[in-house]
């Protein structure tokens, strides 16, 4: 552990600020109170310590930000704003989050627990490619012209063409392991295609999605069109969802809430796309390049303290390198430094909280029970804060829970194979369908796992690389639709046909 005893000490004076206002709403380009009294805790997980509340958002606060979002369609202000003007709002707005990076960085470390390094290079470095890459979509947005032919209308002579216009008021849910990038994920494709939104960020984790709706008025993004409302999931969350004047819901967070929220969809036909949760396999053959393997192997769980939707939380290695892989990975996982995130010499932070902390080790202990063998880690550190050591579970069997079921937490489990046949078995023995990667130097066999991996994304020699430029979306209980890429910006347009009789 460090020697800091948490990440207060080392805040600087922009979110040091930030964190002592009393946080409010953003409804209409406004800051505002919410019409109730309840408020949730926000505390930092290296230390325990409260730093911030933020309000509970009630029935008429959510009421009030869906209909600021819709005041601004339908020829209100954002409406009115060419694509080219919106483009350049969308490239602004990363230009504020670059400016504003430490500060964003800092309460993105404080409120989640992550590394300062890893919220500086995601959350505000990736999030400002993101807009950036998003802006460009705004100015290419097309129908197409349709020759029709109406037989039963013999004698019309028609000129058909279809039209994409903006889907209206998205709901943008969003999770606490990567808030603000995840934010951004969202309301990026939903601007470029000029709708406006109402972002639900995390419990834990609001403080970023705030910041963003203020940046976003002051890139010139019109008042209403970035709404915030924080809360908590059953109550602000699910008021949102149901809301009828929301037209679509972006989702990202676990399977259960997912299938929630796709009932509650239903009931409104609205659109949604749920980018949901993970237990992605890392296949090791006897002809791979261990030296990368094995680092990259420990750090596709360990990095984000395994609070990745894509995290490589089942390791399967040829039984002839097994013993070697599983010490290689054992021994990077026993020298890594945990201890504060805003602590630069730290190599993992604590977990987002202690509802966390105590979900991931019971994971373990229930996979003690049932015979795994606990090679490194597996428990707290014994500091003040969320830590969970980084940990290797051996002896395991595809029924157990802590292979079956996603932990979201540093813990990695291992287990061998004999042919190419039983390691892609292995591999899709799971209810989850996000990423899996394969390491192996033989074209052909890559080219193999690569169409039979029953998953969204596939990796060769590399685990867990996104592009803002690739469709990111998940098969079976991982989620329906995609994040990223063109496919996002067009799920955020309504298809229109038009005749005209000539
Ligand atoms: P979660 O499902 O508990 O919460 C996600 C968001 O949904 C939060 O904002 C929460 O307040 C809200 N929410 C909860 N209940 C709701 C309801 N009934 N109605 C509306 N909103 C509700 O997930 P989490 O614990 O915040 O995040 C971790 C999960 O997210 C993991 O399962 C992880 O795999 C997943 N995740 C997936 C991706 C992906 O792209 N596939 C990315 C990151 C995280």
């Amino acid at each position: 552990m460090n020697a800091y005893a948490n990440n207060l000490d080392l805040l600087g004076p922009a979110s040091r600020s930030f964190l002592a206002q009393k946080h409010r709403l953003r409804i209409g380009g406004l800051a505002v109170a919410s019409t109730g009294d309840e408020t949730v805790r926000l505390v930092d997980p290296s230390s325990g310590q409260e730093v911030a509340r933020t309000p509970e958002a009630t029935a008429a606060d959510v009421d009030a930000a869906v209909s600021s979002a819709r005041k601004t369609l339908d020829g209100g202000p954002w409406s009115r704003m060419r694509p080219y003007e919106r483009a350049q709002a969308m490239c602004k707005l990363a230009d504020l989050i670059e400016q504003n990076g430490r500060e964003l960085a800092e309460l993105e470390t404080i409120n989640s627990g992550r590394l300062i390094g890893a919220t500086q290079l995601i959350d505000v470095e990736f999030s400002a490619h993101v807009l950036r890459y998003m802006s460009g979509w705004a100015t290419k947005i097309e129908g197409r012209t349709v020759d029709i032919s109406a037989p039963y209308m013999p004698t019309g002579d028609f000129f058909s063409f279809t039209l994409r216009e903006p889907i209206g008021v998205v709901a943008c849910i969003v999770p606490w392991n990567v808030p603000l990038c995840q934010a951004v994920w969202k309301l990026a494709p939903a601007l470029a295609a000029g709708c406006a939104a109402v972002i639900k960020p995390a419990e834990p984790t609001p403080l970023t999605a705030l910041r963003l709706a203020d940046h976003s008025l002051e890139a010139g993004i019109p008042a209403g069109v970035v709404n915030v409302v924080t809360g908590s999931g059953a109550g602000t969350g699910a008021r949102l969802v149901a809301h009828p004047g929301v037209d679509k819901i972006s989702f990202t967070g676990s399977t259960a809430t997912g299938r929630l929220i796709a009932a509650s969809a239903a009931v409104g036909f609205k659109t949604y796309n749920l980018e949901l949760g993970g237990k992605s396999p890392v296949v090791i053959m006897p002809d791979a390049d261990l030296e990368q393997a094995i680092p990259a192997a420990a750090w596709a769980i360990f990095a984000n303290h395994g609070q990745n939707c894509c995290a490589g939380s089942r390791l399967y290695v040829h039984r002839d390198i097994f013993d070697k892989v599983v010490e290689g990975v054992a021994g990077i996982a026993n020298a890594i430094r945990l201890g504060p995130g805003l602590d630069p010499l730290s190599q993992m932070g604590p977990l987002v909280n202690a509802a966390q902390q105590a979900r991931v080790l019971g994971y373990v202990e229930a996979a003690k029970r049932e015979g795994a063998t606990v090679l490194t880690g597996g428990d707290a550190t014994g500091a003040p804060g969320c830590y969970v050591k980084p940990t290797v579970l051996v002896d395991i069997r595809q029924s157990m829970s802590v292979v079956q079921e996603e932990i979201f937490g540093p813990v990695l489990v291992a287990g061998r194979f004999s042919d190419e046949a039983e390691a892609l078995a292995l591999a899709n023995d799971s209810p989850y369908g996000l990423g899996a990667s394969i390491w192996t130097r033989d074209i052909s066999r890559a080219h193999r796992f690569i169409r039979g991996f029953k998953t969204g994304n596939v990796w060769v020699n590399v685990h867990n690389v996104l592009d803002v430029a690739l469709p990111f979306g998940g098969a079976k209980n991982s989620g329906v639709g995609h994040d990223l890429g063109e496919q996002s910006v067009l799920d955020h347009t309504r298809i229109k046909a038009a005749v005209i009789n000539l």
